[in-house]
């Protein structure tokens, strides 16, 4: 960051969090530290429970057009607000979660300035492991906007052999047997069973579900599947921590390309 100050680049991140769930709250406080590490401005807007539609647009409007570099709406949003408007108000490029339909679209073609933070954090653990995703057999459990679907997408873009399952999936289990690379996003807590999982496969474990008892636990059984795989994520500090450092790495560029329009 050092470096990048020198040459006059800034990165600054707009962080919205509306009401107070306190599991975005903590996602937000967490987004906030890791800013701090790293040297990127960041700015809170904590709105109330009750705020309306058109003021969360105006304060995106606002900061569409002020200096900020990267604009992040915390979701959920409470349920009387429009996630797909809120979305879909966010600049393209300062939209640093790539949600956009802009940024989707151009995930999708595999031209892209940004990419969603957690495909891309898991994307990052398994390069940084050293396996390859060539011709690859890989499962993806779970279709969302947010995980599923670009998780998918970028498997392919690497050549992977991609299948997504979903809730309507026939026979889960026997798809999953035949993944090398299984990426669970379900969050359904240890819905992925240690005999689902074939000799030597990679597993990541994107699910992060909150037990009564507080236990935090991911969408695979994680004491037996690390049993059959020869790579695995655990949850909490796997995939969590690597969707962080993609979002820093987000509003750097994000910055980087504010620079080069001045
Ligand atoms: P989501 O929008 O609720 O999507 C869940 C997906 O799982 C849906 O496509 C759903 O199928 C599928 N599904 C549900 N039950 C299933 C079953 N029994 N068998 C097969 N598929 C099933 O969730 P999300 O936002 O993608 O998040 C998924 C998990 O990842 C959650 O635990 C979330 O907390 C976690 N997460 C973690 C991070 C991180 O940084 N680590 C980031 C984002 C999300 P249908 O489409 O048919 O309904």
């Amino acid at each position: 960051m050092a470096v990048l100050q020198t040459k006059g680049v800034h990165p600054s991140l707009a962080v919205i969090i509306v009401g107070d769930d306190p599991a975005s709250r903590i996602y937000v406080n967490n987004k906030k530290k890791a800013c701090e590490y790293i040297g990127i401005r960041s700015e809170e807007y904590a709105l109330p429970g009750n705020t309306t539609q058109e003021e969360l647009l105006t304060l995106i409007e606002t900061l569409n057009e002020s200096n900020i570099d990267g604009i992040l709406c915390q979701l959920p949003l409470p349920s009387h607000l429009d996630e797909k408007a809120v979305i879909n108000a966010i600049r393209p490029d300062k939209d640093v979660d790539a949600f956009h339909p802009v940024n989707v679209g151009k995930i999708m073609i595999g031209d892209y300035d940004f990419l969603p933070c957690t495909p891309a954090g898991v994307m990052e653990l398994i390069k940084e492991s050293g396996i390859s995703i060539v011709g690859k057999e890989c499962v993806v459990i779970g279709r969302s906007n947010i995980v599923g679907k670009p998780m998918s997408m970028l498997l392919l873009h690497a050549h992977g052999t991609v299948t997504i399952c979903h809730s309507k999936t026939r026979d889960l289990a026997e798809t999953v047997r035949q993944a090398d690379i299984v990426v669970a996003a379900v969050g359904v807590p240890e819905l992925i069973t240690g005999d689902m999982i074939k000799e030597g496969a990679v597993v990541i474990d994107v699910g992060m579900n909150r037990l009564p008892n507080g236990k935090l636990v991911g969408d695979v059984a994680f004491d037996a599947a690390i049993e059959k795989a020869s790579a695995i994520t655990p949850v909490p500090g796997g995939v969590g921590p690597m969707t962080i450092a993609m979002l820093m790495k987000n509003t750097v560029k994000a910055s980087l390309l504010h620079q080069e329009l001045k």
